[in-house]
């Protein structure tokens, strides 16, 4: 085993690596760029070099300077995550060059797979099924368009040396084929300067199921069961769960199989997964190898009881995989999500900051958090904006996905936007409970997963931010009470509207363009509110930023994050934001205009 490795790479999947490095005591090196200083990765390892500025191609894509850092720190191995460098083939061969172990396949195993028309060429060899279609170096259009009639419509056209879902598109019908293929030519050219297609059938209702393997320098490969990734939004996955719901025993054994001799077919080392399409009527076929640790290993890792970076490095380090197949068992249901600075009610525009507030639920044998940020973190331009993965485990589906909910209620963030709300939508949706899963999930529906935040949300958060209002500046006026006579304080006024018997006050805010005002009595104990013309009695206390609010006599516990008035209720509907309104704030104003 090694004693040193360095981890090319920054984020959740470099701190994932660290922890279990450090459990098998192995000293870690980190990379980082000049935008990651202060990052968690880099305070958790035990060394850390700087290699660059902050756009990726000048700091962790740099090959010959992180080969430079790994001689230098005496590492012996490189751990590449996922992304940046773990799936360059050139990188590999200087890693080896260099006399340095990449930790996962050897670079004819990645190179084989780069090409997603040579990889079916080679699956096709394996017996290994695949969708059918065409996948030849001929690339006439007309001999495409021959055998996508041949197949019947609809057909993909799939650019082979894509990914990320670009260079693909759909064609309907047979009089769009032409115009189809010139788009997807010219996307696949510009993102990847190669043009060439295949063609295949499209599958109208399929599920993503792919199978985790393994394999060692020894010639011994396994298979850790299937994840369930049918709930995809533009081909990128959401929540990926294990076991696949519905899967049975023959079909998991016969995925994991063909999964085996993909792998085995390209002289595999290390963890790699096999993706496939399942149709409706249990047909599988093979769709890419992905020749590195998945972002959502976690799942699998949970079922099993086994850690897959483990399992990384003991097959790097020569030894031999820890379980046979016959020792491989599953237990339970893991569900995982991924958290994203993102905007879900406006077409998932990546959000950036930092991250003012954040609370993340307690881990326990439950719960899991793999994490890359902390309170204060900044959510940079430069990288993929994920936040966390959330990962829960219990006996069944069901547990499992309510535990998943109730996770995500206290998971919460303040600062920037998030998609933890649209998640727990998401995951609490009645067909997505009825395990009605194809990659087409988030599309149809759309109408349930993206109601915006007006619907449930209308009165009580209000109430709980104007609550949360009235307690604090009565806190704040007691505090000051204590400290100074100061009948100057802005918090002064608070008391004179106390004092007046007849008060109605009006605590306004702003709800996205909108201005709410909130009517308020006060009562020898607590309030009487008004809010969008219902009445509630409100009353409770606030510590930190636990609100502990009684509505009616109905107690119920809120959280409250709040910067400069931007107030930000969390409840179990999700997070409820809106900016107070400042009473002098108006004075002010006036006195501006006035002089
Ligand atoms: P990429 O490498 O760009 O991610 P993939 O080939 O892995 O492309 O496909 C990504 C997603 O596209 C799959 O998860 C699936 O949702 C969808 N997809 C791919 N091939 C087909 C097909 N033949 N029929 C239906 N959907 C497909």
């Amino acid at each position: 085993m090694f004693n040193k490795i360095l981890i090319a790479n920054r984020g959740e999947i470099a701190c994932r690596v660290i922890r279990t490095a450090h459990r098998l005591g192995i000293r870690c090196v980190a990379i980082y760029s000049e935008a990651d200083a202060n990052a968690m990765h880099v305070a958790m390892a035990d060394e850390a070099v700087c290699v660059g500025p902050a756009p990726s191609k000048d700091s962790y894509l740099k090959m010959d300077t992180i080969l430079e850092v790994a001689k230098q720190t005496g590492a012996q191995a490189i751990h590449p995550g996922y992304g940046f460098l773990s799936e360059n083939a050139p990188f590999v061969q200087k890693c080896q060059e260099a006399d340095i172990v990449f930790i996962g396949p050897p670079a004819s195993a990645i190179e084989a797979m780069g090409s997603k028309s040579a990889a079916k060429r080679i699956m096709e060899e394996a017996n290994v099924p695949l969708v059918p279609g065409y996948h030849g170096e001929d690339q006439d259009p007309a001999l495409l368009k021959r055998h996508s009639d041949e197949m019947g419509y609809p057909v993909l056209l799939k650019a082979t040396a894509g990914g990320g879902g670009k260079g693909m598109r759909v064609v309907w019908a047979a009089d769009e084929f032409d115009s189809a293929l010139d788009a997807a030519k010219r996307e696949a050219m510009n993102g990847f300067a190669d043009d060439t297609m295949l063609v295949e059938k499209y599958l109208t209702k399929p599920r993503h199921v792919e199978i985790q393997v393994f394999c060692d320098k020894h010639g011994n490969s396994v298979y850790l069961a299937e994840r369930d990734c049918s709930v995809q939004r533009r081909h990128q996955k959401v929540v990926e769960e294990a076991p696949a719901p519905g899967m049975s025993d023959e079909l998991r054994k016969a995925m994991g199989e063909a999964a085996v001799r993909a792998a085995e077919a390209i002289g595999y080392e290390g963890a790699g997964t096999v993706e496939f399409l399942l149709d409706e009527d249990g047909s599988f076929y093979f769709m890419e190898m992905n020749t590195r640790l998945q972002v959502e290993h976690p799942v699998t890792e949970l079922i099993t009881g086994q850690d897959l970076v483990e399992w990384q490095l003991k097959a790097a380090s020569g030894q031999t995989l820890p379980l046979s197949q016959d020792e491989v068992q599953i237990n339970g249901h893991a569900v995982e999500v991924r958290i994203y600075a993102e905007d879900p009610d406006n077409d998932f525009l990546p959000a950036t900051g930092k991250l003012e507030y954040l609370r993340t639920p307690e881990e326990n044998r439950y719960v899991r958090v793999d994490t890359g940020v902390r309170e204060g973190d900044e959510v940079s331009i430069y990288y993929d904006p994920m936040i966390a993965k959330l990962i829960v485990w219990d006996e069944n589906r069901d547990r499992a996905m309510q535990r998943m909910s109730q996770a995500l209620t206290e998971y919460r963030i303040a600062g920037m936007k998030t998609n933890t709300h649209f998640l727990k939508r998401l995951i609490d949706n009645s067909a997505f409970r009825a395990a009605e899963l194809d990659t087409g999930f988030i599309e149809k529906h759309e109408e349930d997963l993206f109601s915006g935040h007006g619907g449930s949300h209308s009165a009580n958060p209000l109430a709980l931010a104007a609550l949360y209002t009235l307690l604090k500046q009565g806190q704040q006026r007691q505090a000051e009470a204590v400290h100074s006579h100061d009948t100057t304080s802005p918090w002064h006024q608070f008391n004179g509207w106390r004092l007046n018997e007849e008060p109605a006050l009006a605590v306004r805010f702003k709800v996205g363009d909108e201005e709410k005002s909130v009517q308020v009595n006060w009562l020898n104990q607590g309030f009487r509110l008004s809010v969008d013309g219902h009445i509630v009695i409100a009353d409770g206390k606030l510590e930190d930023d636990v609100l502990k609010a009684s509505f009616n006599g109905h107690n119920r516990n809120a959280f409250v994050a709040e910067l400069e008035g931007h107030i930000t209720v969390f409840t179990d509907q999700g997070a409820f934001e809106c900016q107070w309104l400042h009473p002098d704030l108006d004075n002010h104003e006036f006195e501006e205009e006035g002089g």
